[in-house]
């Protein structure tokens, strides 16, 4: 069985003293989740503080984004997985749109990182999806295959189990539209095949696939009625810990 994952990323909008805040009052709210995992990823410099403030609590702890190289050396402004690891996460999240729209991430670049995630022992949530004009052509599913298949390429099968898929089309993100149940679905049984195809029956069916895109309190249930879909990536909706709690309590 596939325990679902509800995982809320912060993106660039909290201080610290408002990400402790939140983190506070979302804890009180979802000590009896124990049917999903749950994850919360805020910017770089908050996660340490933010480690702390879990510490014996059931919500885990995720960076948004880490370097392509693990080891030390010269890279400035980069953190490495291994730094991750050291300031409390067990997650990294890799690839998000946002990063391959603005900041020149590639299927290459996703691909490096994910190795590193796997090398440092963190959990990958990696992100995955078609924009707007792919859709309209028709194209989201060979989109989504290519990210799919060079974003794990050359992984073992250890790495394999520590990677979680988000399917994040880009025309949801952040714009209300969710995709519905059926076409996140559909996708989402896709992914799930073409996983089977490379990696093997057993790896397709215990890795998570989680929904992205315009996930909020009122949709969240549909969504995981759905045979393929095991937990969403949060944006919006996970900024405010009682919206997020209703999130994680959808049951
Ligand atoms: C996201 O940023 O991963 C996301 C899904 O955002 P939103 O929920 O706001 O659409």
């Amino acid at each position: 069985m596939r325990k679902p994952v509800i995982a809320g990323n912060w993106k660039m909008y909290k201080l610290l003293a408002e990400a402790a805040e939140t983190v506070l009052k979302l804890k009180s709210l979802v000590t009896n989740a124990g049917h999903c995992e749950i994850v919360i990823a805020p910017v770089f410099t908050q996660l340490k503080t933010i480690a702390d403030r879990l510490e014996g609590s059931n919500i885990q702890l995720s960076a948004q984004d880490c370097a392509s190289e693990s080891e030390f050396g010269p890279h400035t402004g980069e953190v490495s997985t291994s730094m991750l690891r050291d300031a409390g996460c067990s997650h990294v999240i890799i690839g998000h749109s946002e990063r391959r729209q603005f900041y020149g991430d590639t299927d290459q670049s996703v691909n490096k990182k994910v190795k590193a995630a796997a090398a440092a022992g963190l959990f990958a949530i990696v992100c995955l999806g078609e924009s707007l004009a792919e859709r309209d052509a028709g194209a989201e599913e060979n989109i989504v295959k290519g990210q799919l298949l060079n974003g794990l390429e050359g992984l073992t099968l250890a790495d394999t189990e520590r990677i979680i898929i988000a399917y994040e089309p880009v025309w949801a993100i952040g714009t209300g539209k969710t995709a519905t149940p059926e076409q996140a679905q559909e996708m989402h049984a896709f992914i799930r095949r073409t996983l089977a195809e490379i990696h093997g029956e057993t790896v397709a069916d215990g890795m998570r696939i989680l929904y992205g895109g315009s996930v909020k309190p009122d949709n969240i249930a549909s969504l995981m009625e759905k045979g393929d879909i095991d937990g969403a990536l949060v944006g919006g909706a996970s900024l405010e810990a009682e919206s997020f709690a209703k999130i994680v309590n959808y049951k």
